[in-house]
């Protein structure tokens, strides 16, 4: 068999152990499922969907709900399989030869330019992770990725600045798959920008990331050959009714939404000596502090590279954090005594 080079040199997949962690803070997932009675709701919908038929070919319905939502048309609206399958659908549509990332930032980027058999060109985020001058390397770039606010660091990028990369010219995809954690949003610049594509997700905030729903939003021209690739079919009638469900109850988002986030400042008053500030539903910190919470039964993710010593910490519930918080103190006690960084 004669298996293409670029996939040949792709990493195997590290299917982590099930990690016997009792808090799960390393995925950056909602840490509530639906409440009991609003689940019963959903599951009674779903209930009523007839699993021999296919889905709609293309999703109109959700896209139109998602549109409104954004006070944008349904045109500028394209529902797959998690933002993720949209990072490899739009590296697919433009030409150029090399994508540009900043990192440290979110992998997949990298992996789908890998599967693309195109070069990823790193312009690394400044010492206080701002954009650096990715224009320098714009020219005959496919795509520059930006993802705001960043994972894992959790920063926002200006509006100024994403603007200024925008008059390259060049393709923009705009990951803003935590954007409802910082409270600001640049979907309405496709009205401005032909060359922006703005990624969102259901997994984050809706907290749907079991039924894997992303969307991307652009304008009609662009959105136009981007739906040129996406195979028919590709999202479950379930996951397409999960995602209209969330939809349809905006209020419990937000009220998530807002407990995340004064979870989140809580973290960061407790730690503020080690945390980076953070607009998502996780927090950068530097503590190397990963083993020693597995084996208290929290998972964190270890970061590497110029990260190593780093954790990035999801916000779960509250006892969750309250465990996080109680173990920390004590992490970093221990490291005190042994005179760690001294
Ligand atoms: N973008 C970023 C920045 C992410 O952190 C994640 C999830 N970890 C995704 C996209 C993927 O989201 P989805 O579940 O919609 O594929």
């Amino acid at each position: 068999m004669r298996i293409r080079k670029n996939v040949r040199y792709l990493p195997k997949p590290s299917f982590s152990p099930k990690v016997p962690a009792r808090v799960r803070l390393d995925r950056n997932e909602n840490p509530f499922d639906l409440p009991p009675g609003l689940k019963k709701e959903l599951m009674g919908e779903l209930s009523k969907i007839p699993l021999n038929r296919y889905p709609p070919a293309y999703p109109k319905e959700l896209e139109e709900k998602i549109a409104e939502f954004h006070g944008l048309e349904p045109e500028n609206v394209m529902v797959a399989n998690g933002s993720d399958e949209l990072i490899g659908l739009i590296l697919k549509v433009f030409d150029g030869d090399h994508i540009l990332i900043s990192s440290p930032t979110f992998g997949m980027y990298g992996f789908f330019a890998t599967l693309e058999g195109i070069e990823t060109v790193d312009v690394p985020l400044e010492e206080d992770f701002r954009l650096g001058d990715i224009e320098a390397f714009s020219e005959n770039a496919r795509v520059i990725f930006i993802c705001s606010p960043n994972n894992p660091t959790g920063n926002v990028q200006p509006r100024k600045r994403i603007i200024e990369v925008l008059e390259t010219g060049v393709p923009v995809v705009l990951d803003e798959a935590y954007a409802e954690f910082a409270g600001e949003s640049n979907t309405d610049l496709v009205k401005d920008y032909d060359n922006l594509i703005v990624l969102r997700t259901f997994s984050k905030a809706f907290g749907l990331a079991g039924a894997r729903i992303g969307y991307a939003v652009a304008s009609e021209e662009t959105m136009d050959y981007l739906r040129r690739v996406l195979p028919p079919f590709s999202v479950s009638s379930l996951s397409l009714r999960a995602a209209e469900f969330m939809l349809g109850h905006t209020d419990y988002v937000n009220h998530v939404i807002r407990y995340i986030i004064d979870e989140r400042e809580r973290l960061y008053r407790e730690f503020k000596e080690y945390a980076y500030p953070s607009r998502a539903n996780f927090l950068l910190m530097r503590l190397d502090a990963h083993d020693f919470l597995l084996e208290r039964g929290i998972a964190v993710l270890k970061l590497s590279g110029r990260l190593e010593g780093h954790i990035r910490v999801t916000v779960g519930k509250k006892e969750e954090n309250d465990a996080l918080i109680e173990n920390l103190k004590e992490f970093i006690e221990k490291e005190e005594k042994l005179g760690v960084g001294d």
